[in-house]
């Protein structure tokens, strides 16, 4: 039987290529998204991957979600925590709320969704989770101090829980994709992606999320079980790390 694989944010952008990319290598893939329903029932209608909605910042949430995902599909063997948002703003001028609203879902959701998979991986003896942080956590952004912490602290987050699944067969990765052509990057003005984002990308383009998602694939494989605790940056040659 193929293994059951968990996208959160799977629906949109990079993680519902990741989604697609998962079920053509042969898993039983779940998408969960957080409230853009049309969204997900275009992607369900187009793809016929299940969707599930529920918040990543949400204990409880995830809990009933991953409830009736096992119910349905089957125990999670692969996650992919893949949902971020953003709430940008200068320092100066950002809210608590801001910084609640991105720590809550892009670090906080990590915990909430790997420590409900964590026991029944180790009882099975495998797992594979592989966390998308940003080039952004590697580098810091300016008008990003609150995605920038989040985005640093998944990767501590990867290194750390690396070493307590490495026994288990629980190998724990990080991706840290430079600017891809998402929403997220396109909702950026035109005129700042082509002055000011793109020059400084030396191979000249936007990324793909299915070049990210082909990353992902790899290091959910058998073929990657020696590979824990790292950070894979796809960001065009913007840095090296
Ligand atoms: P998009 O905004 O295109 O898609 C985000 C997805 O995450 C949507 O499916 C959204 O659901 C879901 N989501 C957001 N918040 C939550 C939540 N609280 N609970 C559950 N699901 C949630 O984002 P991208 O594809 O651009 O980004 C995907 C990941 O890659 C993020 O973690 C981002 O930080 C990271 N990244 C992106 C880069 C880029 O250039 N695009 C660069 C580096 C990293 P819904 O549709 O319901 O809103």
């Amino acid at each position: 039987m193929s293994r059951v694989a968990v996208v959160t944010g799977g629906t949109r952008g990079i993680g519902a290529a990741i989604s697609l990319a998962l079920k053509s290598a042969g898993y039983r893939v779940a998408a969960n998204y957080a409230g853009n329903d049309e969204a997900a029932r275009a992607f369900h209608a187009e793809t016929g991957i299940p969707v599930f909605k529920w918040d990543v910042s949400s204990y409880e949430g995830c809990s009933e979600g991953l409830a009736r995902i096992e119910a349905e599909i089957g125990p999670v063997e692969v996650l992919i925590n893949n949902a971020g948002i953003t709430r940008d703003a200068m320092f100066h001028k950002m809210t608590p709320q801001q910084w609640h609203e991105v720590i809550n879902t892009n670090l906080t959701g990590l915990f909430n969704m790997t420590h409900q998979v964590w026991a029944g991986m180790r009882e099975r003896g495998f797992g594979r989770i592989v966390n998308i942080s940003s080039i952004n956590g590697q580098k810091g952004q300016m008008g990003q101090a609150n995605y920038s912490a989040a985005k640093a602290g998944d990767l501590g987050f990867t290194k750390a829980l690396a070493q307590e699944g490495a026994a288990k067969n629980i190998t724990v990765n990080a991706i840290c994709p430079g600017y891809i052509g998402t929403e997220m990057v396109l909702a950026v003005p035109e005129k700042v992606l082509n002055e000011r984002i793109i020059p400084q990308i030396p191979v000249g383009r936007l990324g793909t999320p299915e070049e990210i998602a082909r990353c992902v694939v790899f290091l959910a494989s058998d073929d990657a079980g020696f590979i824990t605790g790292s950070t894979l940056s796809a960001n065009g040659g913007q840095l090296f790390v």
